[in-house]
């Protein structure tokens, strides 16, 4: 079996599972948001009765991350209706905006702190993404279903996770079940180390451009090979982040030391459960798709506007100018993706409209605390030009309430480390957004036009 497979398998009770059959499968854990959270406790109240009880309080996670910091009343109330819930239920995982929980607790937006200053309490986690592994709710060897298609990330720790509407959580809510068709399983036999100027970003990057933005549409999408364990986690994440832009229904990596110290770092600092058991590699496999990748001979890549599958190399885009940059969401906003940023923007200074939004709170805190010559990280971004917000969050991603910070109101030309760019994903429908690795961004921001970042980096 593929490891899917063997996931789904052993979630369902069977030695053996085969792709196209239907199987109900035990949830480990279930992922809501401020956007999709709402909608999933009405289909519960609604199917389980108003009193009804969650299948179990300790497997449900809460994080408000989408449209937060934001003065629009209907968002706000989102979060609201989150905080009511966790309160009925006493659901232990809820990473609060604010610090109260009483009755009439509230976020609101304090205009002396602006869109800048941290406008959080002290559980706030950030983008749910990032966040999960972070607070130590990502275990090899279990399932993680969200309500948000981004769920596909956490494939990177050797589980099966994907993306789930509401009705299908609010089912999940009340039985802890979910029925799954076992998706077929496309092997990505990965060779060779990161070349000099390369991210994991260009990795996926290219390999959607291989096949297609639908190349993958329900099927789970394997990494393996000796490439694998060049790629460290955050890599990973990023990888199995963009499962979906091909239309995949998850994306799988194997268990080995770096999952490892990783989870038993995280799952230690945050008192989460430690025990899991891996699912390891079968000699006999079956795929429907099978191809080796020299990750040596990839360039930096770009997703052209309007799709993740417009494939072109940034080298061969100079003539494309910009008028924004962004770095940030659950793709592109973790600390490795900001130091790489940093690195190619050095002493200089951007020369269009840059927005940095850090995916959590963990992050603002070692971009603030991580010196070099002399001055943080942080500090550094903010002399060069960048606009660097404390309030980690989905922002402009997904465009969100016209306040968003770093939203496209208008029609213009975005590239972005993030992981979407169909027409209107980040504003304005008439935009067009540029998918970039954090080095590729950070290049075109000091050029004002799609830029390939080996020319402002030293081997
Ligand atoms: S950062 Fe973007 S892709 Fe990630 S969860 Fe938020 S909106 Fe979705």
């Amino acid at each position: 079996m593929t490891l899917t497979e063997k996931l789904l398998a052993r979630a369902s009770g069977r030695s053996s599972v085969s792709a196209g059959e239907n199987v109900w499968v035990n949830v480990d854990t279930l992922l809501t948001h401020d956007v999709c959270g709402p909608g999933t406790i009405g289909v519960f109240k609604r199917e389980f009765g108003q009193n009804a009880k969650v299948w179990d309080k300790s497997r449900v996670v809460i994080i408000p991350d989408h449209y937060i910091f934001t003065a629009d009343s209907k968002s706000n109330r989102n979060v609201d209706i989150l905080r009511n819930f966790v309160r009925e239920q006493g659901i232990p995982y809820f990473y609060d905006v604010i610090d109260g929980d009483g009755a009439d607790a509230k976020w609101e937006f304090d205009p002396s702190k602006g869109q800048l200053k941290r406008q959080y309490g002290s559980s706030f986690a950030g983008v749910c993404h990032t966040a999960l592994p972070e607070k130590g709710h990502c275990r090899p060897g279990e399932i993680l279903v969200g309500t948000d298609s981004h769920t596909c990330m956490a494939g990177a720790f050797n589980m099966f996770a994907t993306g789930i509407g509401n009705t299908d959580a609010g089912f999940v809510l009340g039985t802890g079940k979910i029925l799954l068709k076992v998706p077929e399983t496309m092997r990505f036999w990965l060779e060779g180390e990161l070349p000099f100027g390369v991210m994991a970003k260009d990795v996926i990057l290219h390999i959607i451009g291989d096949i297609g933005f639908d190349g993958a549409t329900y099927r789970a999408m394997q990494y393996e090979g000796p490439g694998v364990a060049s790629l460290n986690m955050d890599d990973r994440m990023t990888i199995a982040n963009m499962a979906i832009e091909a239309g995949g229904k998850n994306g799988v990596f194997p268990y080995d030391r770096l999952t490892e110290d990783y989870v038993r770092e995280s799952t230690r600092k945050n008192g989460t459960r430690q025990e899991y058991t891996p699912v390891e590699l079968d000699r006999d496999q079956h795929f429907c798709y099978d191809r080796k990748f020299d990750l040596s001979k990839i360039e930096p890549t770009v997703a052209q506007h309007p799709d993740p599958g417009n494939r072109a190399l940034a080298k061969d885009l100079n003539k494309v100018t910009l008028d924004r940059a962004y770095i940030g969401s659950c793709t592109g906003g973790k600390t490795s993706d900001f130091l790489a940023f940093a690195k190619v923007i050095g002493n200089r200074r951007v020369k269009i409209d840059t927005f940095g939004v850090p995916a959590t709170p963990t992050v603002v805190r070692e971009l603030q605390s991580i010196v070099w010559e002399g001055k943080s990280v942080w500090e550094r971004l903010e002399s060069a030009g960048v606009l660097m917000t404390e309030n980690a969050s989905c922002a402009a991603c997904l465009g969100g309430p016209q306040d968003t910070f770093g939203r496209i109101n208008k029609p213009m030309s975005c590239i972005s480390a993030t992981n979407r760019n169909f027409p209107g994903r980040m504003g304005h429908k008439e935009s067009r957004v540029y998918l970039a690795s954090p080095y590729t961004v950070a290049a075109s921001a000091l050029t004002g036009y799609i830029t390939d970042p080996r020319e402002f980096l030293s081997e």
